[in-house]
């Protein structure tokens, strides 16, 4: 097996060595700074607050398997997870609402959940103030981690398996020899590796730094308390339990006052996520010391009173039982924190042998450990984890200010309502297209992604609202989907579907491909014969070994050896760059060069009917069906500016995309309004666009279908070409699973009343029985009804009823065949 050494000896890095160990690595060496018994790090004073669910399947899954490892680690009658169950309570109705949210989630996710009331919550938890508690959620599996008995006890069991435990040893060095890292080096020497992975927690950014790879972790400081002893708790006999089962209360949180609550024997413990953000410089802390206690170690700073004060207050109004006590022992305890508050896991693609897995919680150790440990050995994790790869954020979301600043927000925000269209207030304008200031004269109302500033719709078409037909009126929402909406959008979509609209594509990846081993590489990692001629697009998929969904792009070829990939996201440039090493490693003289071109370049979605008429006024370029066909690509000159014509939609109408480089966009986007006035041009945005692409059923890469799915199953089969004869990564699988009946398939449903919202994640059931989640939702101005895109059992057929749950309300709704617009695609064949 290849030689691991693994940094960190808290609950991520022991929980690696020992999924490693399980799968049959053996030689694994743990470095870790600190004493063993206690390495001084996060895990050292977790309190160990296990609530397995969050709006994300893939943390809330990842949390599930962390609870199935805990509860199996057990020595001499030592337990190391306290099943106590998880209550989370509302003091306020929109929290109350926000829970029955948070029960839909439990529900597509599998974890068993229940709503209670107030007298429920009351009787599950007897200190509560009964005159504040609306009612809460309960999760029965849900408990508290014993997270440093946990490490301890694997350190002892991954110690006999053979796994090499240095303590006291701090790596103050990776060495590497050019793109590969060699080992790591530490006061006593050099240790030798093939596969170096980071598990340093907070300290990830200057271990990162080692190799030159930016860590975007913000360590902060949090508060954490304990009480005196709590007379509503004495005389239980739970107190000196050797075996750290020192509670029975459910795990609690009180997410309006931003506090979390748990046992410890006769006291209370209190996490408060209200203060001021504290940051933390890890390098400042200083070398651990020789000598680590409960009290002396570098992830405890000293506890601040003045900002805890708050809490208490709130805390003794919450539990009353608290009033005659005070706080015995706190501190501020420092752990990682992320610009979108997911984990830090994966590899650079600069460097070969170099991975991290850190910003993670105690929640959610073992399940990403897992992952780790699956994607070292076979080559992919059963869990799909492209949300947590250090590859997603983009370069901007890579600098210290960025990390700082949207690290602290996400603190401040743990516990808040966040509606699922919540744009963030700052930093913004990081990134605008050349189109911006266009945009911001039509009244544009600008949504965030990736750093990039995109027209959600434009109040310049607000009148259009007025004229539209009765069947294409917006319907009246609910308040929490009428939230962050516009009933513009409808307007935009009824101008796209009857005369023309412009959509600023600029923010859609573009890479740069070239170079002669350009067509070989490509050919290996798609599923589509791209050996086409220069100037046709093909959109094809990037599988793994096993057939899962990597990604879906565009291939469009320009030249020979010159390729432009329409892609989703920055992991997409980190694979393929990577890729691209690999092919000319294994085939030398075939380099490939591949470039982000999205921020040089600029693009504009011209769709609809009167599309053609547009173009033609501004081209000499032939662009009948004939002259320019569906999937075929021009280069020309549009009164002097160059660009390329690209004849593909993504909303299901004729068009073009229109692509020049930056310094002419403005000059572009001028020229194309101003030669569609005369065809009732409009500029649409992407609440339009969202709803038109699910009208046409074009998937989502990461929201639809992931890397737990294959082609079959997510309706994508048609992006396989069946007949390829090269092979490419995922052909053997596909093979395969050509051969077998989906057991699930994504399908469309429309829901019955023609109005309902649904805005995505939420349970579907079938006969009464969870049957699957929506995946993503939006009204179809078209069809006049919501759509919903969902997860379903593969035995479903068209026109079977399902029930989809909204705030505890079930929505009927029925699984409808495809596309439910334009299924013969004459609209973009014309
Ligand atoms: P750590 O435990 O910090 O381990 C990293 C190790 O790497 C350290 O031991 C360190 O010494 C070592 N290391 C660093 N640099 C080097 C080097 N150069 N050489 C050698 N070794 C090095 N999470 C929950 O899920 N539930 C909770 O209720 C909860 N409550 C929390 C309350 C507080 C007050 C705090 C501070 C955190 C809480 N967390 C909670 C978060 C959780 O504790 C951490 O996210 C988790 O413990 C991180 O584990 P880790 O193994 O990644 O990091």
């Amino acid at each position: 097996s290849q030689r691991v050494v693994i940094i960190g000896a808290g609950i991520v890095g022991t929980n690696l060595a020992d999924e490693l160990v399980s799968r049959g690595w053996s030689d694994i060496t743990v470095v870790e700074q600190g004493p063993l018994h206690m390495p001084g790090g996060s895990t050292s004073h977790a309190p160990g607050l296990v609530f397995q669910t969050s709006p994300s399947k893939t943390m809330t899954h990842l949390a599930r398997y962390t609870v199935e490892k805990l509860l199996s680690i057990e020595k001499d009658g030592h337990k190391c997870f306290n099943q106590v169950g998880g209550l989370e309570v509302a003091t306020t109705p929109a929290r109350l609402e926000d829970l029955k949210r948070k029960h839909g989630y439990a529900s597509s996710w599998g974890i068993e959940a229940r709503l209670v009331s107030a007298e429920e919550c009351y009787k599950m938890y007897p200190h509560l103030n009964n005159e504040m508690v609306l009612g809460g959620l309960h999760i029965p599996s849900d408990g508290l981690a014993l997270a440093a008995r946990a490490t301890q006890l694997l350190i002892e069991r991954t110690s006999k398996a053979g796994v090499r435990y240095l303590g006291h040893t701090p790596v103050t060095g990776i060495e590497r020899d050019g793109r590969r890292v060699t080992g790591v080096s530490t006061p006593g020497g050099t240790i030798p590796a093939d596969i170096v992975v980071s598990c340093a927690g907070f300290w990830g950014v200057e271990l990162g730094a080692m190799v030159g790879v930016e860590i975007p972790l913000l360590p902060l400081a949090h508060q954490y308390a304990k009480t005196t002893a709590v007379p509503a708790l004495a005389g239980r006999g739970i107190n000196n339990m050797i075996n750290g089962m020192n509670a029975t209360l459910p795990i609690l949180r009180h997410q309006d006052k931003r506090l979390y609550y748990r046992e410890h024997g006769g006291q209370y413990g209190i996490g408060y996520y209200g203060h001021r953000p504290m940051p933390v410089v890890a390098a400042s802390l200083g070398l651990t010391p020789k000598e680590v206690d409960e009290k002396n170690m570098p992830s405890r700073l000293e506890f601040t009173t003045e900002d805890f004060d708050p809490a208490w207050k709130e805390s003794q109004k919450l539990l009353p039982a608290l009033q005659n006590t005070e706080i015995a022992d706190g501190f501020n305890g420092v752990f990682s924190f992320t610009p979108d508050g997911g984990p830090i896991l994966g590899q650079p693609s600069h460097l070969d042998g170099f991975y991290v897995a850190e910003a993670v919680w105690v929640t959610h150790s073992a399940g990403v450990a897992r992952a780790l440990a699956q994607i070292l050995t076979t080559g992919r994790s059963d869990i799909d984890v492209s949300e947590c790869e250090l590859s997603r954020f983009e370069e901007v979301q890579l600098n210290r200010d960025y990390v700082s600043e949207t690290g602290q927000q996400n603190f401040v925000e743990i516990y808040d309502i966040i509606h699922p269209l919540q744009q963030r207030e700052s930093p913004r304008n990081l990134r605008v297209s050349p189109f911006y200031a266009r945009e911001v004269e039509l009244g544009a109302v600008f949504f965030e992604t990736g750093g990039w500033e995109r027209p959600w719709w434009y109040e310049a078409n607000k009148d259009l609202v007025k004229s539209l037909p009765p069947s294409w009126q917006p319907v009246e929402r609910d308040s929490w989907s009428a939230q962050l909406h516009s009933p513009i959008s409808a307007a935009e979509a009824w101008k796209t579907r009857n005369a023309v609209a412009m959509f600023d594509m600029t923010a859609f990846h573009r890479f740069d491909v070239r170079g002669p081993g350009a067509v070989g590489l490509l050919q290996r990692l798609t599923t589509s014969d791209i050996t086409t001629k220069p100037g046709t697009v093909t959109y094809t998929l990037l599988l793994n070994d096993h057939g899962g969904i990597r990604g879906d792009i565009f291939v469009l070829r320009l030249d020979d050896d010159v390729f432009q990939i329409g892609a989703n996201t920055a992991t997409d440039l980190a694979y393929l760059t990577r890729e691209a090493r690999v092919h000319e490693q294994n085939t030398p003289g075939q380099w490939t060069e591949v470039r982000d071109v999205t921020g040089s370049t600029c693009c504009i979605g011209l769709w609809g009917p009167r599309a053609r008429d547009v173009i033609a006024g501004i081209t000499t370029v032939d662009v009948s069906n004939k002259g320019l066909p569906y999937f075929s690509l021009k280069k020309t000159v549009i009164q002097g500016i160059p660009v390329t014509l690209i004849r593909k939609s993504y909303v299901g109408e004729l068009g073009w995309e229109v692509q020049t480089s930056a310094e002419y966009g403005q000059r572009l986007w001028d020229t194309i309004w101003q030669a569609g006035k005369l065809h009732g041009l409009i500029a649409g945005g992407r609440s339009a666009f969202n709803s038109m692409r699910l009208e046409k059923g074009y998937r989502t890469y990461g929201v639809d279908m992931t890397t737990e799915h294959n082609p079959f199953e997510a309706g994508v089969s048609y992006a396989v070409d069946a007949n390829k004869k090269d092979d490419f990564v995922g052909k053997a699988a596909l093979q395969r699973l050509s051969k077998q009946v989906p057991s699930r398939r994504l399908r469309a449903l429309t829901v019955d009343d023609g109005r309902s919202m649904i805005l995505g994640k939420e349970p579907v059931f079938h006969n009464g029985k969870a049957a699957g989640y929506v995946t993503t939702a939006a009204f179809g101005y078209t069809i006049g009804k919501p759509i919903a895109y969902a997860w379903l059992p593969g035995y479903l057929r068209e026109s079977e009823t399902v029930e989809i749950e909204y705030f505890g309300k079930r929505i009927r709704a029925t699984v409808e065949a495809e596309s439910l617009y334009d299924p013969e695609m004459n609209r973009l064949r014309q």
